[in-house]
């Protein structure tokens, strides 16, 4: 038995209509997070009790520190355990417009406005070669936000960096309404992310 346990949604699978299908969220959900979940366990378990020990975060920003044989596995499916969590948190029915605040100030310095930002994260994130993720992540080292494609499950936080904001662009999380427009996906998603708690993360990181 590990510790890492699928967190429970915080709205019904529907809630997120007509941007986000109930079946893909479901399946999305029950089956792939859980297997992401499982299969961190597994390979914790085979890690030594210093790294096992250590919360999801710290696992994936010190990646450097797992053994060998079992960096890959603990990359890929810690990444997308605390992927998944993010995606999950960071909607809401009824979400989209535009962030206020210090995230929107933080956006404006390093993008030059909210349209330039998700013109930059639309496009960027619509071209990456098969299975990753596009983030807003904030910079420790910088202290500024900035935009990072990613690919399949590998976390900002093995880059030093604190995800703030992450589209999932794996097939998985589009293809039964959307089949292969993922631009149309991405374009819908806007209408569901939770500005709050975004900036909320940011605060944090800070
Ligand atoms: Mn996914």
């Amino acid at each position: 038995m590990g510790k890492h346990t699928l967190p429970e949604m915080p709205y019904p699978y529907d809630a997120l209509e007509p941007h986000l299908d109930a079946r893909t969220m479901e399946i999305h959900h029950t089956k792939h997070h859980q297997a992401y979940t499982d299969k961190l366990n597994a390979a914790l378990e085979a890690c030594p009790a210093e790294i096992r020990d250590r919360d999801v975060e710290a696992i994936l920003s010190g990646i450097g520190g797992v053994p060998d044989a079992q960096r890959g596995a603990v990359n890929f499916n810690g990444g997308g355990y605390d992927n998944h969590r993010l995606f999950w948190a960071g909607m809401k029915p009824g979400g989209g417009g535009e962030p206020g605040g210090a995230l929107a100030d933080a956006i404006g310095a390093s993008f030059g406005g909210f349209a330039e930002f998700k013109q930059k994260f639309s496009s960027t994130t619509a071209v990456i070669q098969g299975s990753g993720w596009g983030w807003l992540a904030y910079s420790p080292s910088s202290g500024k936000v900035e935009y990072r494609s990613m690919p399949n499950q590998t976390s900002p936080r093995t880059e030093g960096l604190v995800p703030l904001l992450g589209c999932d662009v794996w097939e998985h999380a589009y293809y039964l309404k959307y089949q292969n427009r993922r631009p149309d996906y991405i374009s819908a998603w806007w209408n569901v992310v939770d500005w709050d708690e975004v900036d909320a993360r940011l605060a944090r990181a800070r």
